[in-house]
């Protein structure tokens, strides 16, 4: 999470991480894109900010307008909204209003509302934005997640690996189960 924060950062990009480890009693994981081959993210974005690339789904952040429709459809919980400060709001606003910097923060109405989903959380005057995973583009060597993780439990894995590794685990199962996998006419 830190490499990736830091690397979207020195990129320009939204520095929350792309990546989220969650811990349960059993097991330490990050939660991450799966580059979906029908993308639900990209499919309900009203203004076209994510798109399906030769291998990756991505998310344009100049793009968004942080409705965070994206973020409900992705199945996986992959999508964050981060936050950034809208720029040049004193230099904007009507004469009328006070500058943001001025301005009592608003009360929230429902102060649980952060507490139900994250989605629902908000702060006066910040510009929220879609983040996902980009699979570090430009990078010449790869996700930076992968480069770092000193266990290399993090690994770029195509389609075909994808179904391969899908299908040992069945077979896998099938024999713990003590399946017959003999055809019918074999049985005979
Ligand atoms: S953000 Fe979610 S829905 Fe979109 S490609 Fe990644 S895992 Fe799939
Ligand atoms: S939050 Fe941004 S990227 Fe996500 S659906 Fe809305 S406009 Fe598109």
């Amino acid at each position: 999470m830190a490499a990736c924060s830091a690397l979207h950062r020195a990129a320009g990009l939204q520095a929350h991480p792309r990546l989220a480890v969650t811990r349960t009693a059993a097991v330490t994981a990050p939660v991450l894109c799966r580059h979906c081959e029908d993308a639900p993210c990209a499919r309900v974005c009203p203004v076209a900010a994510i798109s399906l690339s030769g291998r990756s789904v991505d998310l344009n952040e100049t793009l968004c307008i942080g409705c965070k429709l994206c973020a409900i459809a992705c199945p996986f919980g992959a999508i964050q909204l981060a936050g950034t400060a809208c720029s040049g709001v004193a230099a904007v606003s009507p004469a009328w209003q006070p500058p943001l910097a001025e301005t009592e923060p608003a009360a929230a109405p429902h102060g649980s509302n952060a507490m139900l989903s994250p989605l629902l959380a908000w702060e006066p005057g910040v510009k929220a934005i879609a983040v996902k995973c980009d699979l570090c583009q430009g990078l010449a060597d790869g996700p930076e997640c992968l480069r770092v993780c000193p266990t290399q439990a993090l690994r770029l894995e195509d389609n075909d690996a994808l179904a391969r590794a899908a299908y040992a685990r069945r077979q896998a199962a099938l024999f713990a189960l003590g399946a017959d996998l003999s055809l019918p006419e074999e049985r005979s």
